[in-house]
């Protein structure tokens, strides 16, 4: 089976359309999504519905669960939680339904994902060998999946030694010996240095995972972001990717 690994979209529909487009090319089976759909930018609605619409599977992240008021928007910082609040006040009731009936982890034949970790599926961030080690150690599949950090990552460790780290566009692993901890990186916020939305290819049968990176009209959704009175630094960020 080929399976297309999206996360973090925030609301990114550019964004979010491009890796589609992209993914679709791949003519793969099932595409998967690690949760964050909404907060930060500007079009949460469309994103919900599209999401909902392509992935067989779908995860809720940290800011999923704060604009359904799961978890407090206090625990935001300043434009994550002005976001937040705005998002709150324009997602439709059918959006904020479906979100509601995620979760933030999730097993599937060989494979666990979270949005966050193994350790706290919500809101721990992989972001250091350390604690991939400890996610792999903490599960049990072949295969773990990761979002919530907006890096794309891919970690192996065969028992002995940890090897991998930082997976940036064109980076292709095989998945066949020990165990892997993969992070596709982010569609509508990255934050890896590259600002072309990411996502990841897995093929389950030849044990390979392929790294991919889209380009897309960022200025679209900067002026969207504007428009809507966001914070200025979400649109700025993301010619940048950081
Ligand atoms: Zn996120």
């Amino acid at each position: 089976m080929r399976i297309a690994v999206i996360s973090d979209i925030h609301a990114n529909l550019p964004a979010l359309e491009a890796v589609l487009a992209d993914v679709e090319r791949e003519s793969t089976d099932e595409l998967w999504c690690l949760g964050d759909v909404v907060g930060y930018g500007p079009q949460p609605n469309e994103c919900v519905d599209l999401t909902r619409e392509r992935t067989s599977l779908s995860l809720c992240g940290n800011h999923d669960l704060a604009v359904l008021g799961a978890i407090d928007v206090s625990d935001f910082t300043g434009d994550a939680g002005a976001a937040a609040r705005w998002t709150t006040s324009v997602l439709g009731e059918t959006q904020a339904g479906w979100l509601r009936g995620l979760s933030p982890s999730a097993e599937r034949e060989g494979c666990e994902l979270y949005h966050g970790s193994p350790r706290d599926a919500v809101w721990d961030y992989v972001l250091s060998e350390q604690v991939a080690l400890i996610s792999i150690l903490e599960t049990t599949a072949p295969l773990v999946l990761v979002g919530h950090s907006h890096v794309a990552l891919g970690l192996g460790w065969d028992g002995v030694e940890l090897s991998g780290g930082l997976a940036p566009e064109g980076t292709e692993l095989n998945l066949t010996k020990g165990r892997w901890l993969l992070n596709p990186g982010s569609v509508g916020q990255p934050r890896d240095g590259d600002p072309r939305a990411a996502w990841l290819l897995i093929d389950d049968v030849a044990r390979r995972a392929a790294f991919r990176r889209v380009s897309y009209p960022i200025q679209e959704t900067q002026a969207a972001i504007r428009e809507r009175g966001l914070p200025d630094q979400l649109a700025a960020r993301l010619a940048q990717g950081v």
